[in-house]
């Protein structure tokens, strides 16, 4: 059964003009991210596969490296089965077209040169597994989100940014310390994904998922990478943080926490990286 996810229904470029639809109508003429028209399987696999390598890229200007820790992952347009994703203990600043590979649930690599972290990716390829409404996921061990994780607890809405988040993450504290090289262990904490676009890993990390795209899935994590950041420095003070009201948390969560929102924050990324990373395309 062709478990294809329709509702990709938002993909832009800002980088080809000629492919530049506009979004918004009240800005008729105006510069803005389009959606790009695929005549074929193989004109977006192209796309999604250099998008992915730019979320690589980006995860290393964030510094999100921590030795071959870390997988960012997009379903195949054709073969939803199989994800792309980025080769084993290649840092993700040298991460280009040319290395990504294909994987199935099982972690064994159908297409590209490169090996896997096979043990890193069954959680990963868990979730996928369990959710084919989720097209590209990211997870890298970063320093504060990691910190956070270890509280065990969800992120506070202390900011509009944070308030993206609100009700609409996991916190996983079961099979903590295990759940990265057992199989059966991925996939009892899978179903913690469900309808939520990101996960607090007790004492392992950060996990983002989309149903949008690998940019949303990006986008959303450095976010929440840096929302971890900021909550451990507000309670570092030993004082208690006025909260955005649940309220206008949920307001918040959907009007700048949406796929969308998170796609188009990452066009600002990708616009720099295209200009200064043109290797990426290799
Ligand atoms: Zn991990």
């Amino acid at each position: 059964m062709d478990t294809r996810v329709k509702s990709r229904i938002h993909r832009y470029d800002p980088t080809t003009e000629k492919k530049v639809s506009i979004y918004q109508p009240d800005q008729p003429g105006l510069m803005f991210p389009g959606i790009p028209e695929f005549s074929s399987y193989e004109q977006e696999r192209q796309y999604l596969k250099e998008r992915l390598v730019g979320a690589c890229r980006a995860f290393a200007l964030q510094g999100f490296d921590y030795g071959f820790a870390g997988h960012l992952t997009i379903r195949d347009p054709e073969r939803p089965h199989l994800y792309w994703t980025n080769p084993m203990a290649v840092h993700f600043n040298q991460v280009k077209v040319s290395n990504l590979i294909l994987a199935d649930h099982e972690g064994n690599v159908v297409e590209g040169d490169y090996a896997l972290n096979r043990a890193g990716f069954v959680l990963h390829a868990a979730v996928h597994e369990a959710h084919p409404d989720i097209l590209a996921m990211c997870h890298a061990h970063t320093t504060y989100g990691t910190a956070f994780a270890s509280l065990g607890k969800p992120l506070a809405p202390i900011s509009q940014d944070a308030a993206a988040f609100f009700e609409d993450h996991a916190v996983i504290d079961d099979e903590a310390g295990q759940v990265a090289v057992e199989v059966k262990a991925g996939g009892s904490v899978a179903h913690h994904f469900k309808g939520v676009k990101a996960a607090i890993h007790k004492n392992h990390g950060l996990f983002t998922a989309s149903r949008h795209s690998i940019e949303a899935a990006a986008f959303w994590f450095i976010a929440l990478e840096r929302c971890c950041q900021q909550q451990l420095m507000v309670e570092a003070t030993g004082q208690t943080p006025s909260l955005v009201s649940p309220e206008r948390s949920r307001y918040s969560r959907e009007h700048v926490g949406s796929e969308y929102i998170g796609w188009l924050h990452f066009q600002t990324i990708w616009s720099e990286l295209v200009v200064t990373q043109p290797d990426m395309f290799d």
